[in-house]
């Protein structure tokens, strides 16, 4: 016998003996009827068996061309999805070489060198308390919790900001608010960072819009060691934030075994996730939350193309100017937010009787950053929500 003949007959032995050992697995586990019997094997080895797939959201655009209905704005889409996944690859490949965390950036360190933060951060699927597999829960309305989930390229640590529905709603302000109170603290952890690259998803009411923005600003102009903040966004339908997706993942893993009655519970929950490298977890208060909305109306946010805009950059010293690109193989282009002047916007010229609401633009000399104010209006809880609430509290350990 050749030795090639020997080999082949070795692998198509190890193929029948694991297509055997797969179906005998299979028969007993799913259909319970297979009993190992030496003599008595199934007569053929062709069974209908395959590993499984993870399961992956489909994204419109790339379905839509495949009912060929969209060819033009496929082929953008495919340029947009593969720039921005050799941006993100930069990115990370950057973070990479950087120096190890634990001999720059930290307090203890006295480095004073710069150093670049990549941030990925996502919100997370709402979470309901409670959460137990309890009948009686199954059809109630649960209590809303939020979570803003952050990935920090330089511990590689999960950062997160809880509040609940009690507290704030999970608008464009809500979602600054956490995210500012996020970066706060990955500076308070390393504070020779001088530069933020901050990732997500190109949401427009969440993450690419002037509260954003105005947010991201006014956070800078208060961290004078910031040069500057970039914000890049992945392209729709497809995730370039892995990382975030994976703390998400892992979170889901604890909260499906937990029984959890309460938003203290739940941060308990989220703190035993990843018992390596726990997360940081901050609950949010009232008065974290801020109206950068209201201050954001008296800039000039509306140059700036937003559902477009793949990378906006934002530098220290320059407040009344934004950088920005509608496409990672563009040159960055930049704009002037000029400020408008609300006392000129709301009375001045008349045409005819009318008088017209016109903004003006103020003279650089008048130009004075608006201030984000506290966000005064509290969300309260629907009736029909108490009464759920109420009515499962029988069900709850007095400890929870
Ligand atoms: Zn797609």
């Amino acid at each position: 016998m050749s030795s090639c003949y020997r080999e082949a007959v070795a692998r198509e032995l190890k193929r029948k003996t694991l297509a055997t050992i797969s179906a005998m697995i299979y028969l007993r586990r799913v259909h319970g009827m297979y009993h190992y019997r030496p003599n008595a094997l199934p007569p053929n080895y062709e069974f209908n068996l395959e590993f499984h797939k993870p399961k992956q959201d489909r994204c419109d655009t790339c379905e839509l061309y495949k009912m060929k209905k969209d060819d033009e704005r496929y082929q953008r889409h495919v340029q947009g999805k593969q720039a921005t996944k050799a941006e993100r690859d930069r990115d990370r490949e950057r973070v990479k070489s950087a120096p190890p965390a634990n001999n720059v950036g930290t307090e203890h360190s006295g480095s004073n060198s710069g150093l670049e933060a990549v941030i990925c951060f996502d919100l997370e699927n709402v979470l309901s308390c409670p959460r137990a597999n309890i009948s009686n829960f199954f059809y109630k309305r649960k209590l809303s919790v939020y979570h803003l989930t952050a990935h920090c390229s330089i511990d590689k640590r999960g950062y997160g900001a809880v509040w609940c529905e009690t507290t704030s709603g999970r608008s464009a302000n809500d979602l600054a608010s956490a995210l500012v109170t996020i970066l706060s603290m990955i500076l308070q952890q390393h504070s020779a960072i001088t530069k933020f690259v901050l990732w997500s998803d190109s949401c427009v009411a969440q993450n690419r819009n002037s509260v954003m923005s105005f947010a991201l600003q006014d956070f800078m102009r208060s961290h004078s060691q910031l040069e500057c903040i970039k914000q890049k966004f992945c392209e729709p339908g497809h995730s370039n934030i892995q990382e975030v997706d994976n703390i998400h993942s892992h979170i889901e893993k604890v909260l499906n075994v937990s029984d959890i009655y309460s938003p203290l519970g739940l941060m308990r929950a989220l703190l035993k996730v990843t018992p390596k490298r726990p997360l940081s977890i901050r609950q949010m208060k009232g008065d974290d939350f801020k109206d950068y909305q209201e201050a954001a109306r008296k800039l000039k946010y509306s140059v700036v193309p937003y559902s477009e805009v793949k990378h906006a950059v934002y530098k220290q010293g320059a407040d009344y100017t934004i950088l920005y690109r509608t496409s990672f193989d563009e040159q960055l282009q930049e704009v002037e937010l000029q400020a408008v002047d609300i006392c000129s916007a709301v009375s001045t010229r008349s045409s005819g009787r009318k008088k017209q609401k016109t903004p003006v633009a103020c003279p650089a000399a008048m130009k004075t950053w608006p201030a984000a104010h506290l966000l005064h209006s509290k969300p309260k809880l629907s009736a029909e929500k108490k009464t759920d609430i109420k009515s499962m509290l029988k069900f709850m350990p007095a400890a929870s």
